[in-house]
């Protein structure tokens, strides 16, 4: 805090302090300004640290980008410290600045100062006295004439003193004060009064530290300000150690972290950013960062960053260009960062290298691309020698059947038997070529889905499988069912399977009870085809869906319930069965629902 309007602090930022010097020079009765000079960002930030600051004064056409990423710092630090820019400054985001002036009026910015410090503090009631002004002061205030006579103190530095201020004004200051202090002070108030211009220094003493301007204020006084700021040395040294930490925690990040000004232009970063990118801290302040983001992948990037800025948390995959040129994939999230009262300041993100992910998933993609291929080639091959051992095979049939019809009087019982067991085998092999070919043929099928009435399925199949249910006596009660997107022969063929099975394993002399139902189950039907049969034993129920997975009963293939669940995946469904031995089993059949 500043001694109210009378004394304003001003802090020039910049190589060329002309500006202040001139406003110090600057001849106006009140307020009277006291300039600082900083070269450099981290010299202004430490002074400001110390909040002996009332106004920041930045040439902006110095400004280069440390210098505005040092006006962040200042906003960061001190929000409600006014800062004033000389000349104009088109490209500085106008919430870092609070005025511009032309460089060079020097009365435009005495008045400009003037009026930011004011309404940030509105001064003293009119008519205070500067004695009473410098009693409410925290500040050691002297005012010191050349030969060390104490002209006035404020109410604190004589509390300091432990004495009157009647008992302090008109003393020697090395009466007052330890004799190496007071020479110091002395010292320096007479190189302030020779040089006619204000200086500062800072000292520690008695494990304090003070801070203390200088100032002449008549032709043979000295005004000293002493403030002690040791509290805000304290709270430097654990904003230094934070940040310290926060860094070190950042750049051990084995992802790309950095953060962006709400024109997209890089402020913070850790060493990965500097590691991928092959680029040194200069060649990234204040740099796009689209300007590593490969070209294909620009214009998303940047939509996502519109994106992040209205308001949203985005998820996108880019490729960077790193430091050889090469184009490597990364997984970003970012996010936007609000101040305190809710306004968007930063865009952060954050990057994580996945070539090892996209290499993985590019090897997944061959993988199923060549089981897919094998696949197919394999229900090539099984349709092909189904379909072409079909003929040989009829051709042994129908000659062994030729056989046993002209030459049976010829032959002993034997012979006969002999070529009864052939035929046998001969029908066997090709109800399981049909199976078979009925099998590889479902895959291969392109027909169009198209909507079919179940209940239509379901009458086909009855009538499919009447020999069947005459022979063993069976029921079979269809319930309602609903119309399903499908192909209609398939699914007749899936319906006849699950049916003509529950007819088949019943024990023998029971005679078979079915029931087929159906159910809407959130987005899917479930079909249920339930029997009273002989179930399935909990060690073979896991497997009757293999192919060639079958019992020992006469005309068993085993293909029926691999043919089953090709169909139900084929229509995007799913098939299982529970079953308890002795009791029956119930086969589910999920299907889309439309
Ligand atoms: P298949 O009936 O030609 O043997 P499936 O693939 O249709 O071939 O059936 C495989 C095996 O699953 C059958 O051999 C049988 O052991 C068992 N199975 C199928 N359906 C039932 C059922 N409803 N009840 C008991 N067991 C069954």
């Amino acid at each position: 805090m500043s001694l109210g309007p009378t004394v304003l602090h001003v802090l020039h930022v910049g190589c060329d302090p002309a500006p202040v010097v001139n406003l110090q020079a600057y001849d106006a009765s009140s307020p009277r300004f006291l300039a600082s000079v900083a070269p450099d960002a981290d010299v202004a930030v430490t002074q400001l640290t110390r909040g002996t600051v009332d106004c920041v004064v930045c040439d902006a056409g110095a400004l280069d980008a440390d210098g505005w990423a040092f006006l962040h710092r200042v906003a960061d630090l001190a929000r409600d410290l006014p800062v004033v820019l000389t000349t104009s400054a088109d490209d500085i985001p106008a919430h870092l600045y609070d005025a511009t002036v032309p460089s060079g009026d020097t009365t435009r910015l005495a008045s400009v100062v003037t009026e930011l410090v004011r309404t940030d503090d509105p001064g003293p009631p009119a008519g205070e006295t500067a004695v009473a002004l410098l009693d409410r002061a925290d500040e050691y205030v002297a005012h010191v004439a050349r030969d060390g006579t104490v002209r006035m103190v404020g109410a604190s530095t004589a509390e300091r003193l432990g004495l009157a201020r009647d008992a302090v004004v008109g003393r020697q200051l090395d009466d007052l004060l330890d004799p190496t202090t007071a020479g110091e002070l002395l010292s320096i108030g007479r190189s302030v009064l020779d040089a006619e211009t204000g200086r500062e220094f800072s000292d520690e003493l008695g494990g304090r530290h003070y801070h203390a301007v200088f100032e002449p204020v008549g032709p043979d006084c000295f005004e000293v300000i002493v403030r002690d700021v040791t509290a805000a040395r304290r709270t430097e040294r654990a904003f230094h150690e934070e940040r310290a930490f926060l860094e070190t925690v950042v750049d051990s990040l084995t992802d790309v972290f950095f953060v962006l000004d709400l024109d997209g232009r890089l402020v913070r970063w850790n060493d990965r950013l500097e590691a991928v990118t092959g680029r040194d801290e200069t060649s990234l302040r204040g740099a796009d960062p689209l300007e590593f983001v490969a070209d294909a992948d620009v214009p998303e990037a940047r939509r996502q960053l519109d994106a992040v800025v209205d308001g949203g948390e985005v998820t996108a995959e880019l490729e960077l260009v790193d430091g050889n040129g090469e184009t490597v994939p990364f997984e970003f999230t970012a996010s936007l960062v609000t101040g305190d009262d809710g306004t968007p300041r930063y865009v952060c993100a954050v990057g994580r290298d996945i070539s090892a992910r996209r290499a993985t998933q590019a090897d997944l993609d061959d993988a199923i691309a060549e089981l897919e291929r094998s696949n197919a080639e394999l229900e090539q091959f099984a349709y092909v020698a189904s379909h072409d051992l079909k003929e040989p095979l009829r051709m042994v049939s129908s000659y062994l059947q030729l056989l046993e019809r002209r030459h049976a009087d010829d032959l002993d019982e034997e012979a006969s038997e002999f070529i009864e067991f052939a035929v046998d085998g001969a029908y066997r092999l090709q109800e399981m070529i049909d199976d078979l070919l009925e099998y590889s043929r479902v895959g291969r099928s392109d027909r169009a889905l198209e909507l079919v009435d179940c209940n239509a399925v379901l009458e086909t199949v009855r009538r499919n499988l009447a020999v069947a249910i005459e022979d063993s006596g069976a029921t079979v009660e269809v319930g309602d069912l609903p119309t399903v997107q499908g192909d209609r022969s398939q699914l007749v063929e899936l319906f006849q399977n699950l049916v003509s099975n529950a007819i088949k394993y019943t024990e023998s002399g029971e005679r078979p009870h079915v029931t087929v139902t159906a159910d809407a189950a959130d987005d899917r039907w479930l079909f249920v085809v339930e029997d009273e049969g002989m179930g399935i034993s909990a060690d073979r129920v896991d497997r009757v869906f293999d192919l060639f997975y079958r019992s020992e009963i006469q005309d068993s293939t085993g293909i029926g319930l691999a043919l089953v669940q090709k169909i139900v995946e084929r229509h995007g469904g799913e098939v299982w069965v529970e079953s308890t031995p002795g009791e029956g089993s119930s086969f589910f059949v999920a299907l889309p629902r439309e």
